[in-house]
């Protein structure tokens, strides 16, 4: 079987090839190619010795995962649905926005946080991804963009719970914003979480510029034990604490997502609740009216609810955006194009 090159490392695969009599040096020729020239196999790395193209090809594959499913929108966001070598597939989004690119990659296989509106919930979580698994979204999302462009940001809010996973992130991402990977900025990185108050603190202790989003959904903490089942051990204040100590250690505003969802969480009480709960913060409200998901009975509010909701928690001195629905006509609201395909095509068929 053979080894992914991104689940090594570039001094691994220096000692690969010194074990093989080629210079060391061609490794990080290697990684340069993948990261800068987006080759996708080694036949495509004119400059190495043929003979190293052919060594490396038959013991090495640039990715573990082959592309199993690739739609586009009418407004131009790429939805890719990968495959990993177990047959199990997870799926990342390309979006352009102006003149940002962002990509948005999860990290497991199904997710462990039930919450009660999402796709990715439903049949539980089947694995954590590896560090190349997630690699793999973001080279393969930013290989699809045309050559002069440039991802600009990257959003960890695909399937899965990302602190759940947090070490094989956090290897990932720091190999991406590293000179050996994309250079990417730090502070361009945004992980999402549904919040784990340990795993928080620790990501804070990791003295890293990553901008944290926590998905609140409720500010009320009986609706929130409905919406997001682990908010029952875990309680609001914890999350709100450890929020307040990401943003102490790292002075990183945190950011709360809140999924708008018609006559559950988006009423009078909801807002002023909201608005107390993050008056007194350093802290931003990002709205997202719901995507209807196939099976589940919510529903997305009225554009006058939305608005009511903005102007309440507005009145109390927090800044609030109401996420726009990007690629709503390919499934790219987490886990909802998995289903589908899956539905069609069941996972390693
Ligand atoms: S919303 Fe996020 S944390 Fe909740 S079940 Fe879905 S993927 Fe998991």
């Amino acid at each position: 079987m053979l080894s992914t090159l991104l689940s090594t490392t570039p001094e691994r695969l220096a000692e690969w090839m010194a074990e093989r009599g080629f210079p060391r040096f061609h490794a990080r020729q290697v990684f340069r190619w993948v990261f800068d020239r987006r080759a996708e196999d080694f036949g495509q790395m004119s400059d190495l010795p043929k003979a190293l193209r052919g060594a490396l090809a038959e013991e090495w594959k640039v990715f573990g995962s082959k592309i199993a499913h690739h739609s586009v929108a009418p407004d131009g966001t790429d939805k890719l649905l990968l495959e990993c070598a177990d047959g199990k597939r997870v799926e990342c989004v390309l979006m352009a926005v102006e003149d940002r690119r962002t990509v948005c990659i999860s990290t497991q296989v199904g997710c462990g946080m039930g919450c009660v509106f999402c796709a990715s919930g439903l049949k539980g979580v089947e694995r954590n991804l590896s560090k190349a698994e997630i690699l793999e979204q973001v080279i393969r999302a930013r290989n699809l963009l045309p050559i002069e462009e440039r991802l600009t940001n990257l959003v960890v809010m695909g399937m899965g719970e990302s602190l759940a996973n947090l070490d094989n992130l956090i290897a990932a991402l720091d190999w991406i914003c590293s000179k050996d990977g994309l250079g990417f900025g730090q502070r361009r990185v945004t992980i999402s979480t549904v919040g784990l108050p340990e795993k928080m603190r620790k990501l804070a202790g990791l003295d890293r510029q990553y901008h944290l989003a926590v998905s609140l959904h409720a500010a009320r903490e009986e609706v929130r034990n409905e919406l997001v089942p682990i908010n029952e051990r875990v309680g609001l204040s914890a999350v709100m604490d450890a929020a307040d100590a990401y943003f102490q250690k790292t002075g990183r505003q945190v950011t709360f997502e809140y999924v708008m969802l018609r006559g559950i969480n988006d009423g009078p009480e909801d807002s002023q609740a909201l608005g107390r709960l993050l008056a007194k913060r350093k802290a931003h409200a990002n709205l997202i009216p719901y995507n209807p998901v196939a099976g589940l009975p919510y529903e997305r509010p009225s554009p006058e609810a939305i608005r009511d909701f903005v102007e309440t928690v507005e009145r109390y001195g927090v800044s609030v955006t109401v996420r726009k629905t990007k690629g709503r006509e390919i499934d790219a609201a987490c886990g909802q194009l998995r289903r589908r395909v899956e539905a069609i095509a069941p996972a390693g068929s």
